[in-house]
């Protein structure tokens, strides 16, 4: 039985005090998950630290939404996951649609991410998605096969067991467009078969694949109950305490 994982992503949201204030709420409404359920909350770098200190004795996890692919260096603005450790950081998003459109990431340069994040004790939350012309014209499921076989390329069944995999339609993200929990499922069932192909079933089973794109408390739990759903990396909602809490209760 899979755990269902929820994280949120600030994006580039909240300064140190109204990370605190975030948190703190967050603190007070999560105070303890359901049965079965994570909770992860991606704060911007600047707010990781303090947010370590500040979940000290919450089951809430912490995570970051990128970094760099070495330990150090001149990478100058770069941050790495040896830095992501030492602020408490357990998870980091990869190759995030944002990240790949603004910043050039790509499925080699997000598989060379991943297999860091991995060697470096990191759990990689891998995301993948189609853009709305993609889905018009019908390309979705090679739109997808190429990404997950992309980032995915070399990485042991191990290695693999321990990811996350999130599908985000990129149409979906930010526009208050939610996939229906069918074209939702749809997806994660070719993601599951896709793994399946590559690593063996029972590997397969026990990858976690979150969906994300407008989540909202209202949409989540017919989200979130789909059979190869998993949890949710939810942006806009997880800005606020009630909505980001509402969205890992209805995870139960
Ligand atoms: C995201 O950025 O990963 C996301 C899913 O955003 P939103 O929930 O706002 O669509």
């Amino acid at each position: 039985m899979r755990n269902k994982i929820i994280a949120g992503n600030w994006k580039m949201n909240k300064d140190l005090n109204e990370s605190v204030e975030l948190i703190n709420g967050l603190k007070a409404k999560l105070a303890t998950l359901p049965k079965g359920v994570q909770a992860i909350i991606c704060p911007p770098y600047i707010s990781l630290a303090q947010a370590k200190d500040l979940l000290k004795g919450s089951p809430i996890e912490l995570g970051a939404q990128n970094m760099y692919h070495e330990d150090e260096g001149a990478f100058t603005g770069e941050i790495s996951p040896k830095m992501l450790k030492s602020a408490g950081c357990k998870y980091v998003i990869l190759g995030h649609s944002e990240r790949r459109q603004y910043f050039g990431d790509t499925d080699a340069s997000i598989n060379t991410k991943v297999k860091k994040a991995l060697t470096s004790g990191l759990i990689p939350i891998i995301c993948v998605g189609e853009t709305l012309q993609e889905r018009e014209k019908n390309i979705t499921n090679q739109v997808i096969t190429t990404q997950v076989k992309g980032c995915l390329k070399d990485i042991s069944a191990a290695d693999i067991e321990k990811s996350i995999i999130a599908y985000e339609p990129v149409w979906a993200i930010g526009t208050g467009k939610v996939a229906t929990p069918q074209q939702a499922q749809d997806v994660h069932k070719l993601i599951r078969g896709l793994l399946t192909q590559l690593y063996g079933s029972a590997t397969a089973e026990k990858v976690v694949t979150q969906y994300g794109g407008s989540v909202k408390p209202d949409n989540a739990k017919e989200l979130l109950h789909q059979p190869d759903i998993d949890g949710a990396l939810v942006g806009g909602a997880c800005l606020k305490a009630d909505s980001f809490a509402a969205i890992v209760q209805a995870a139960e």
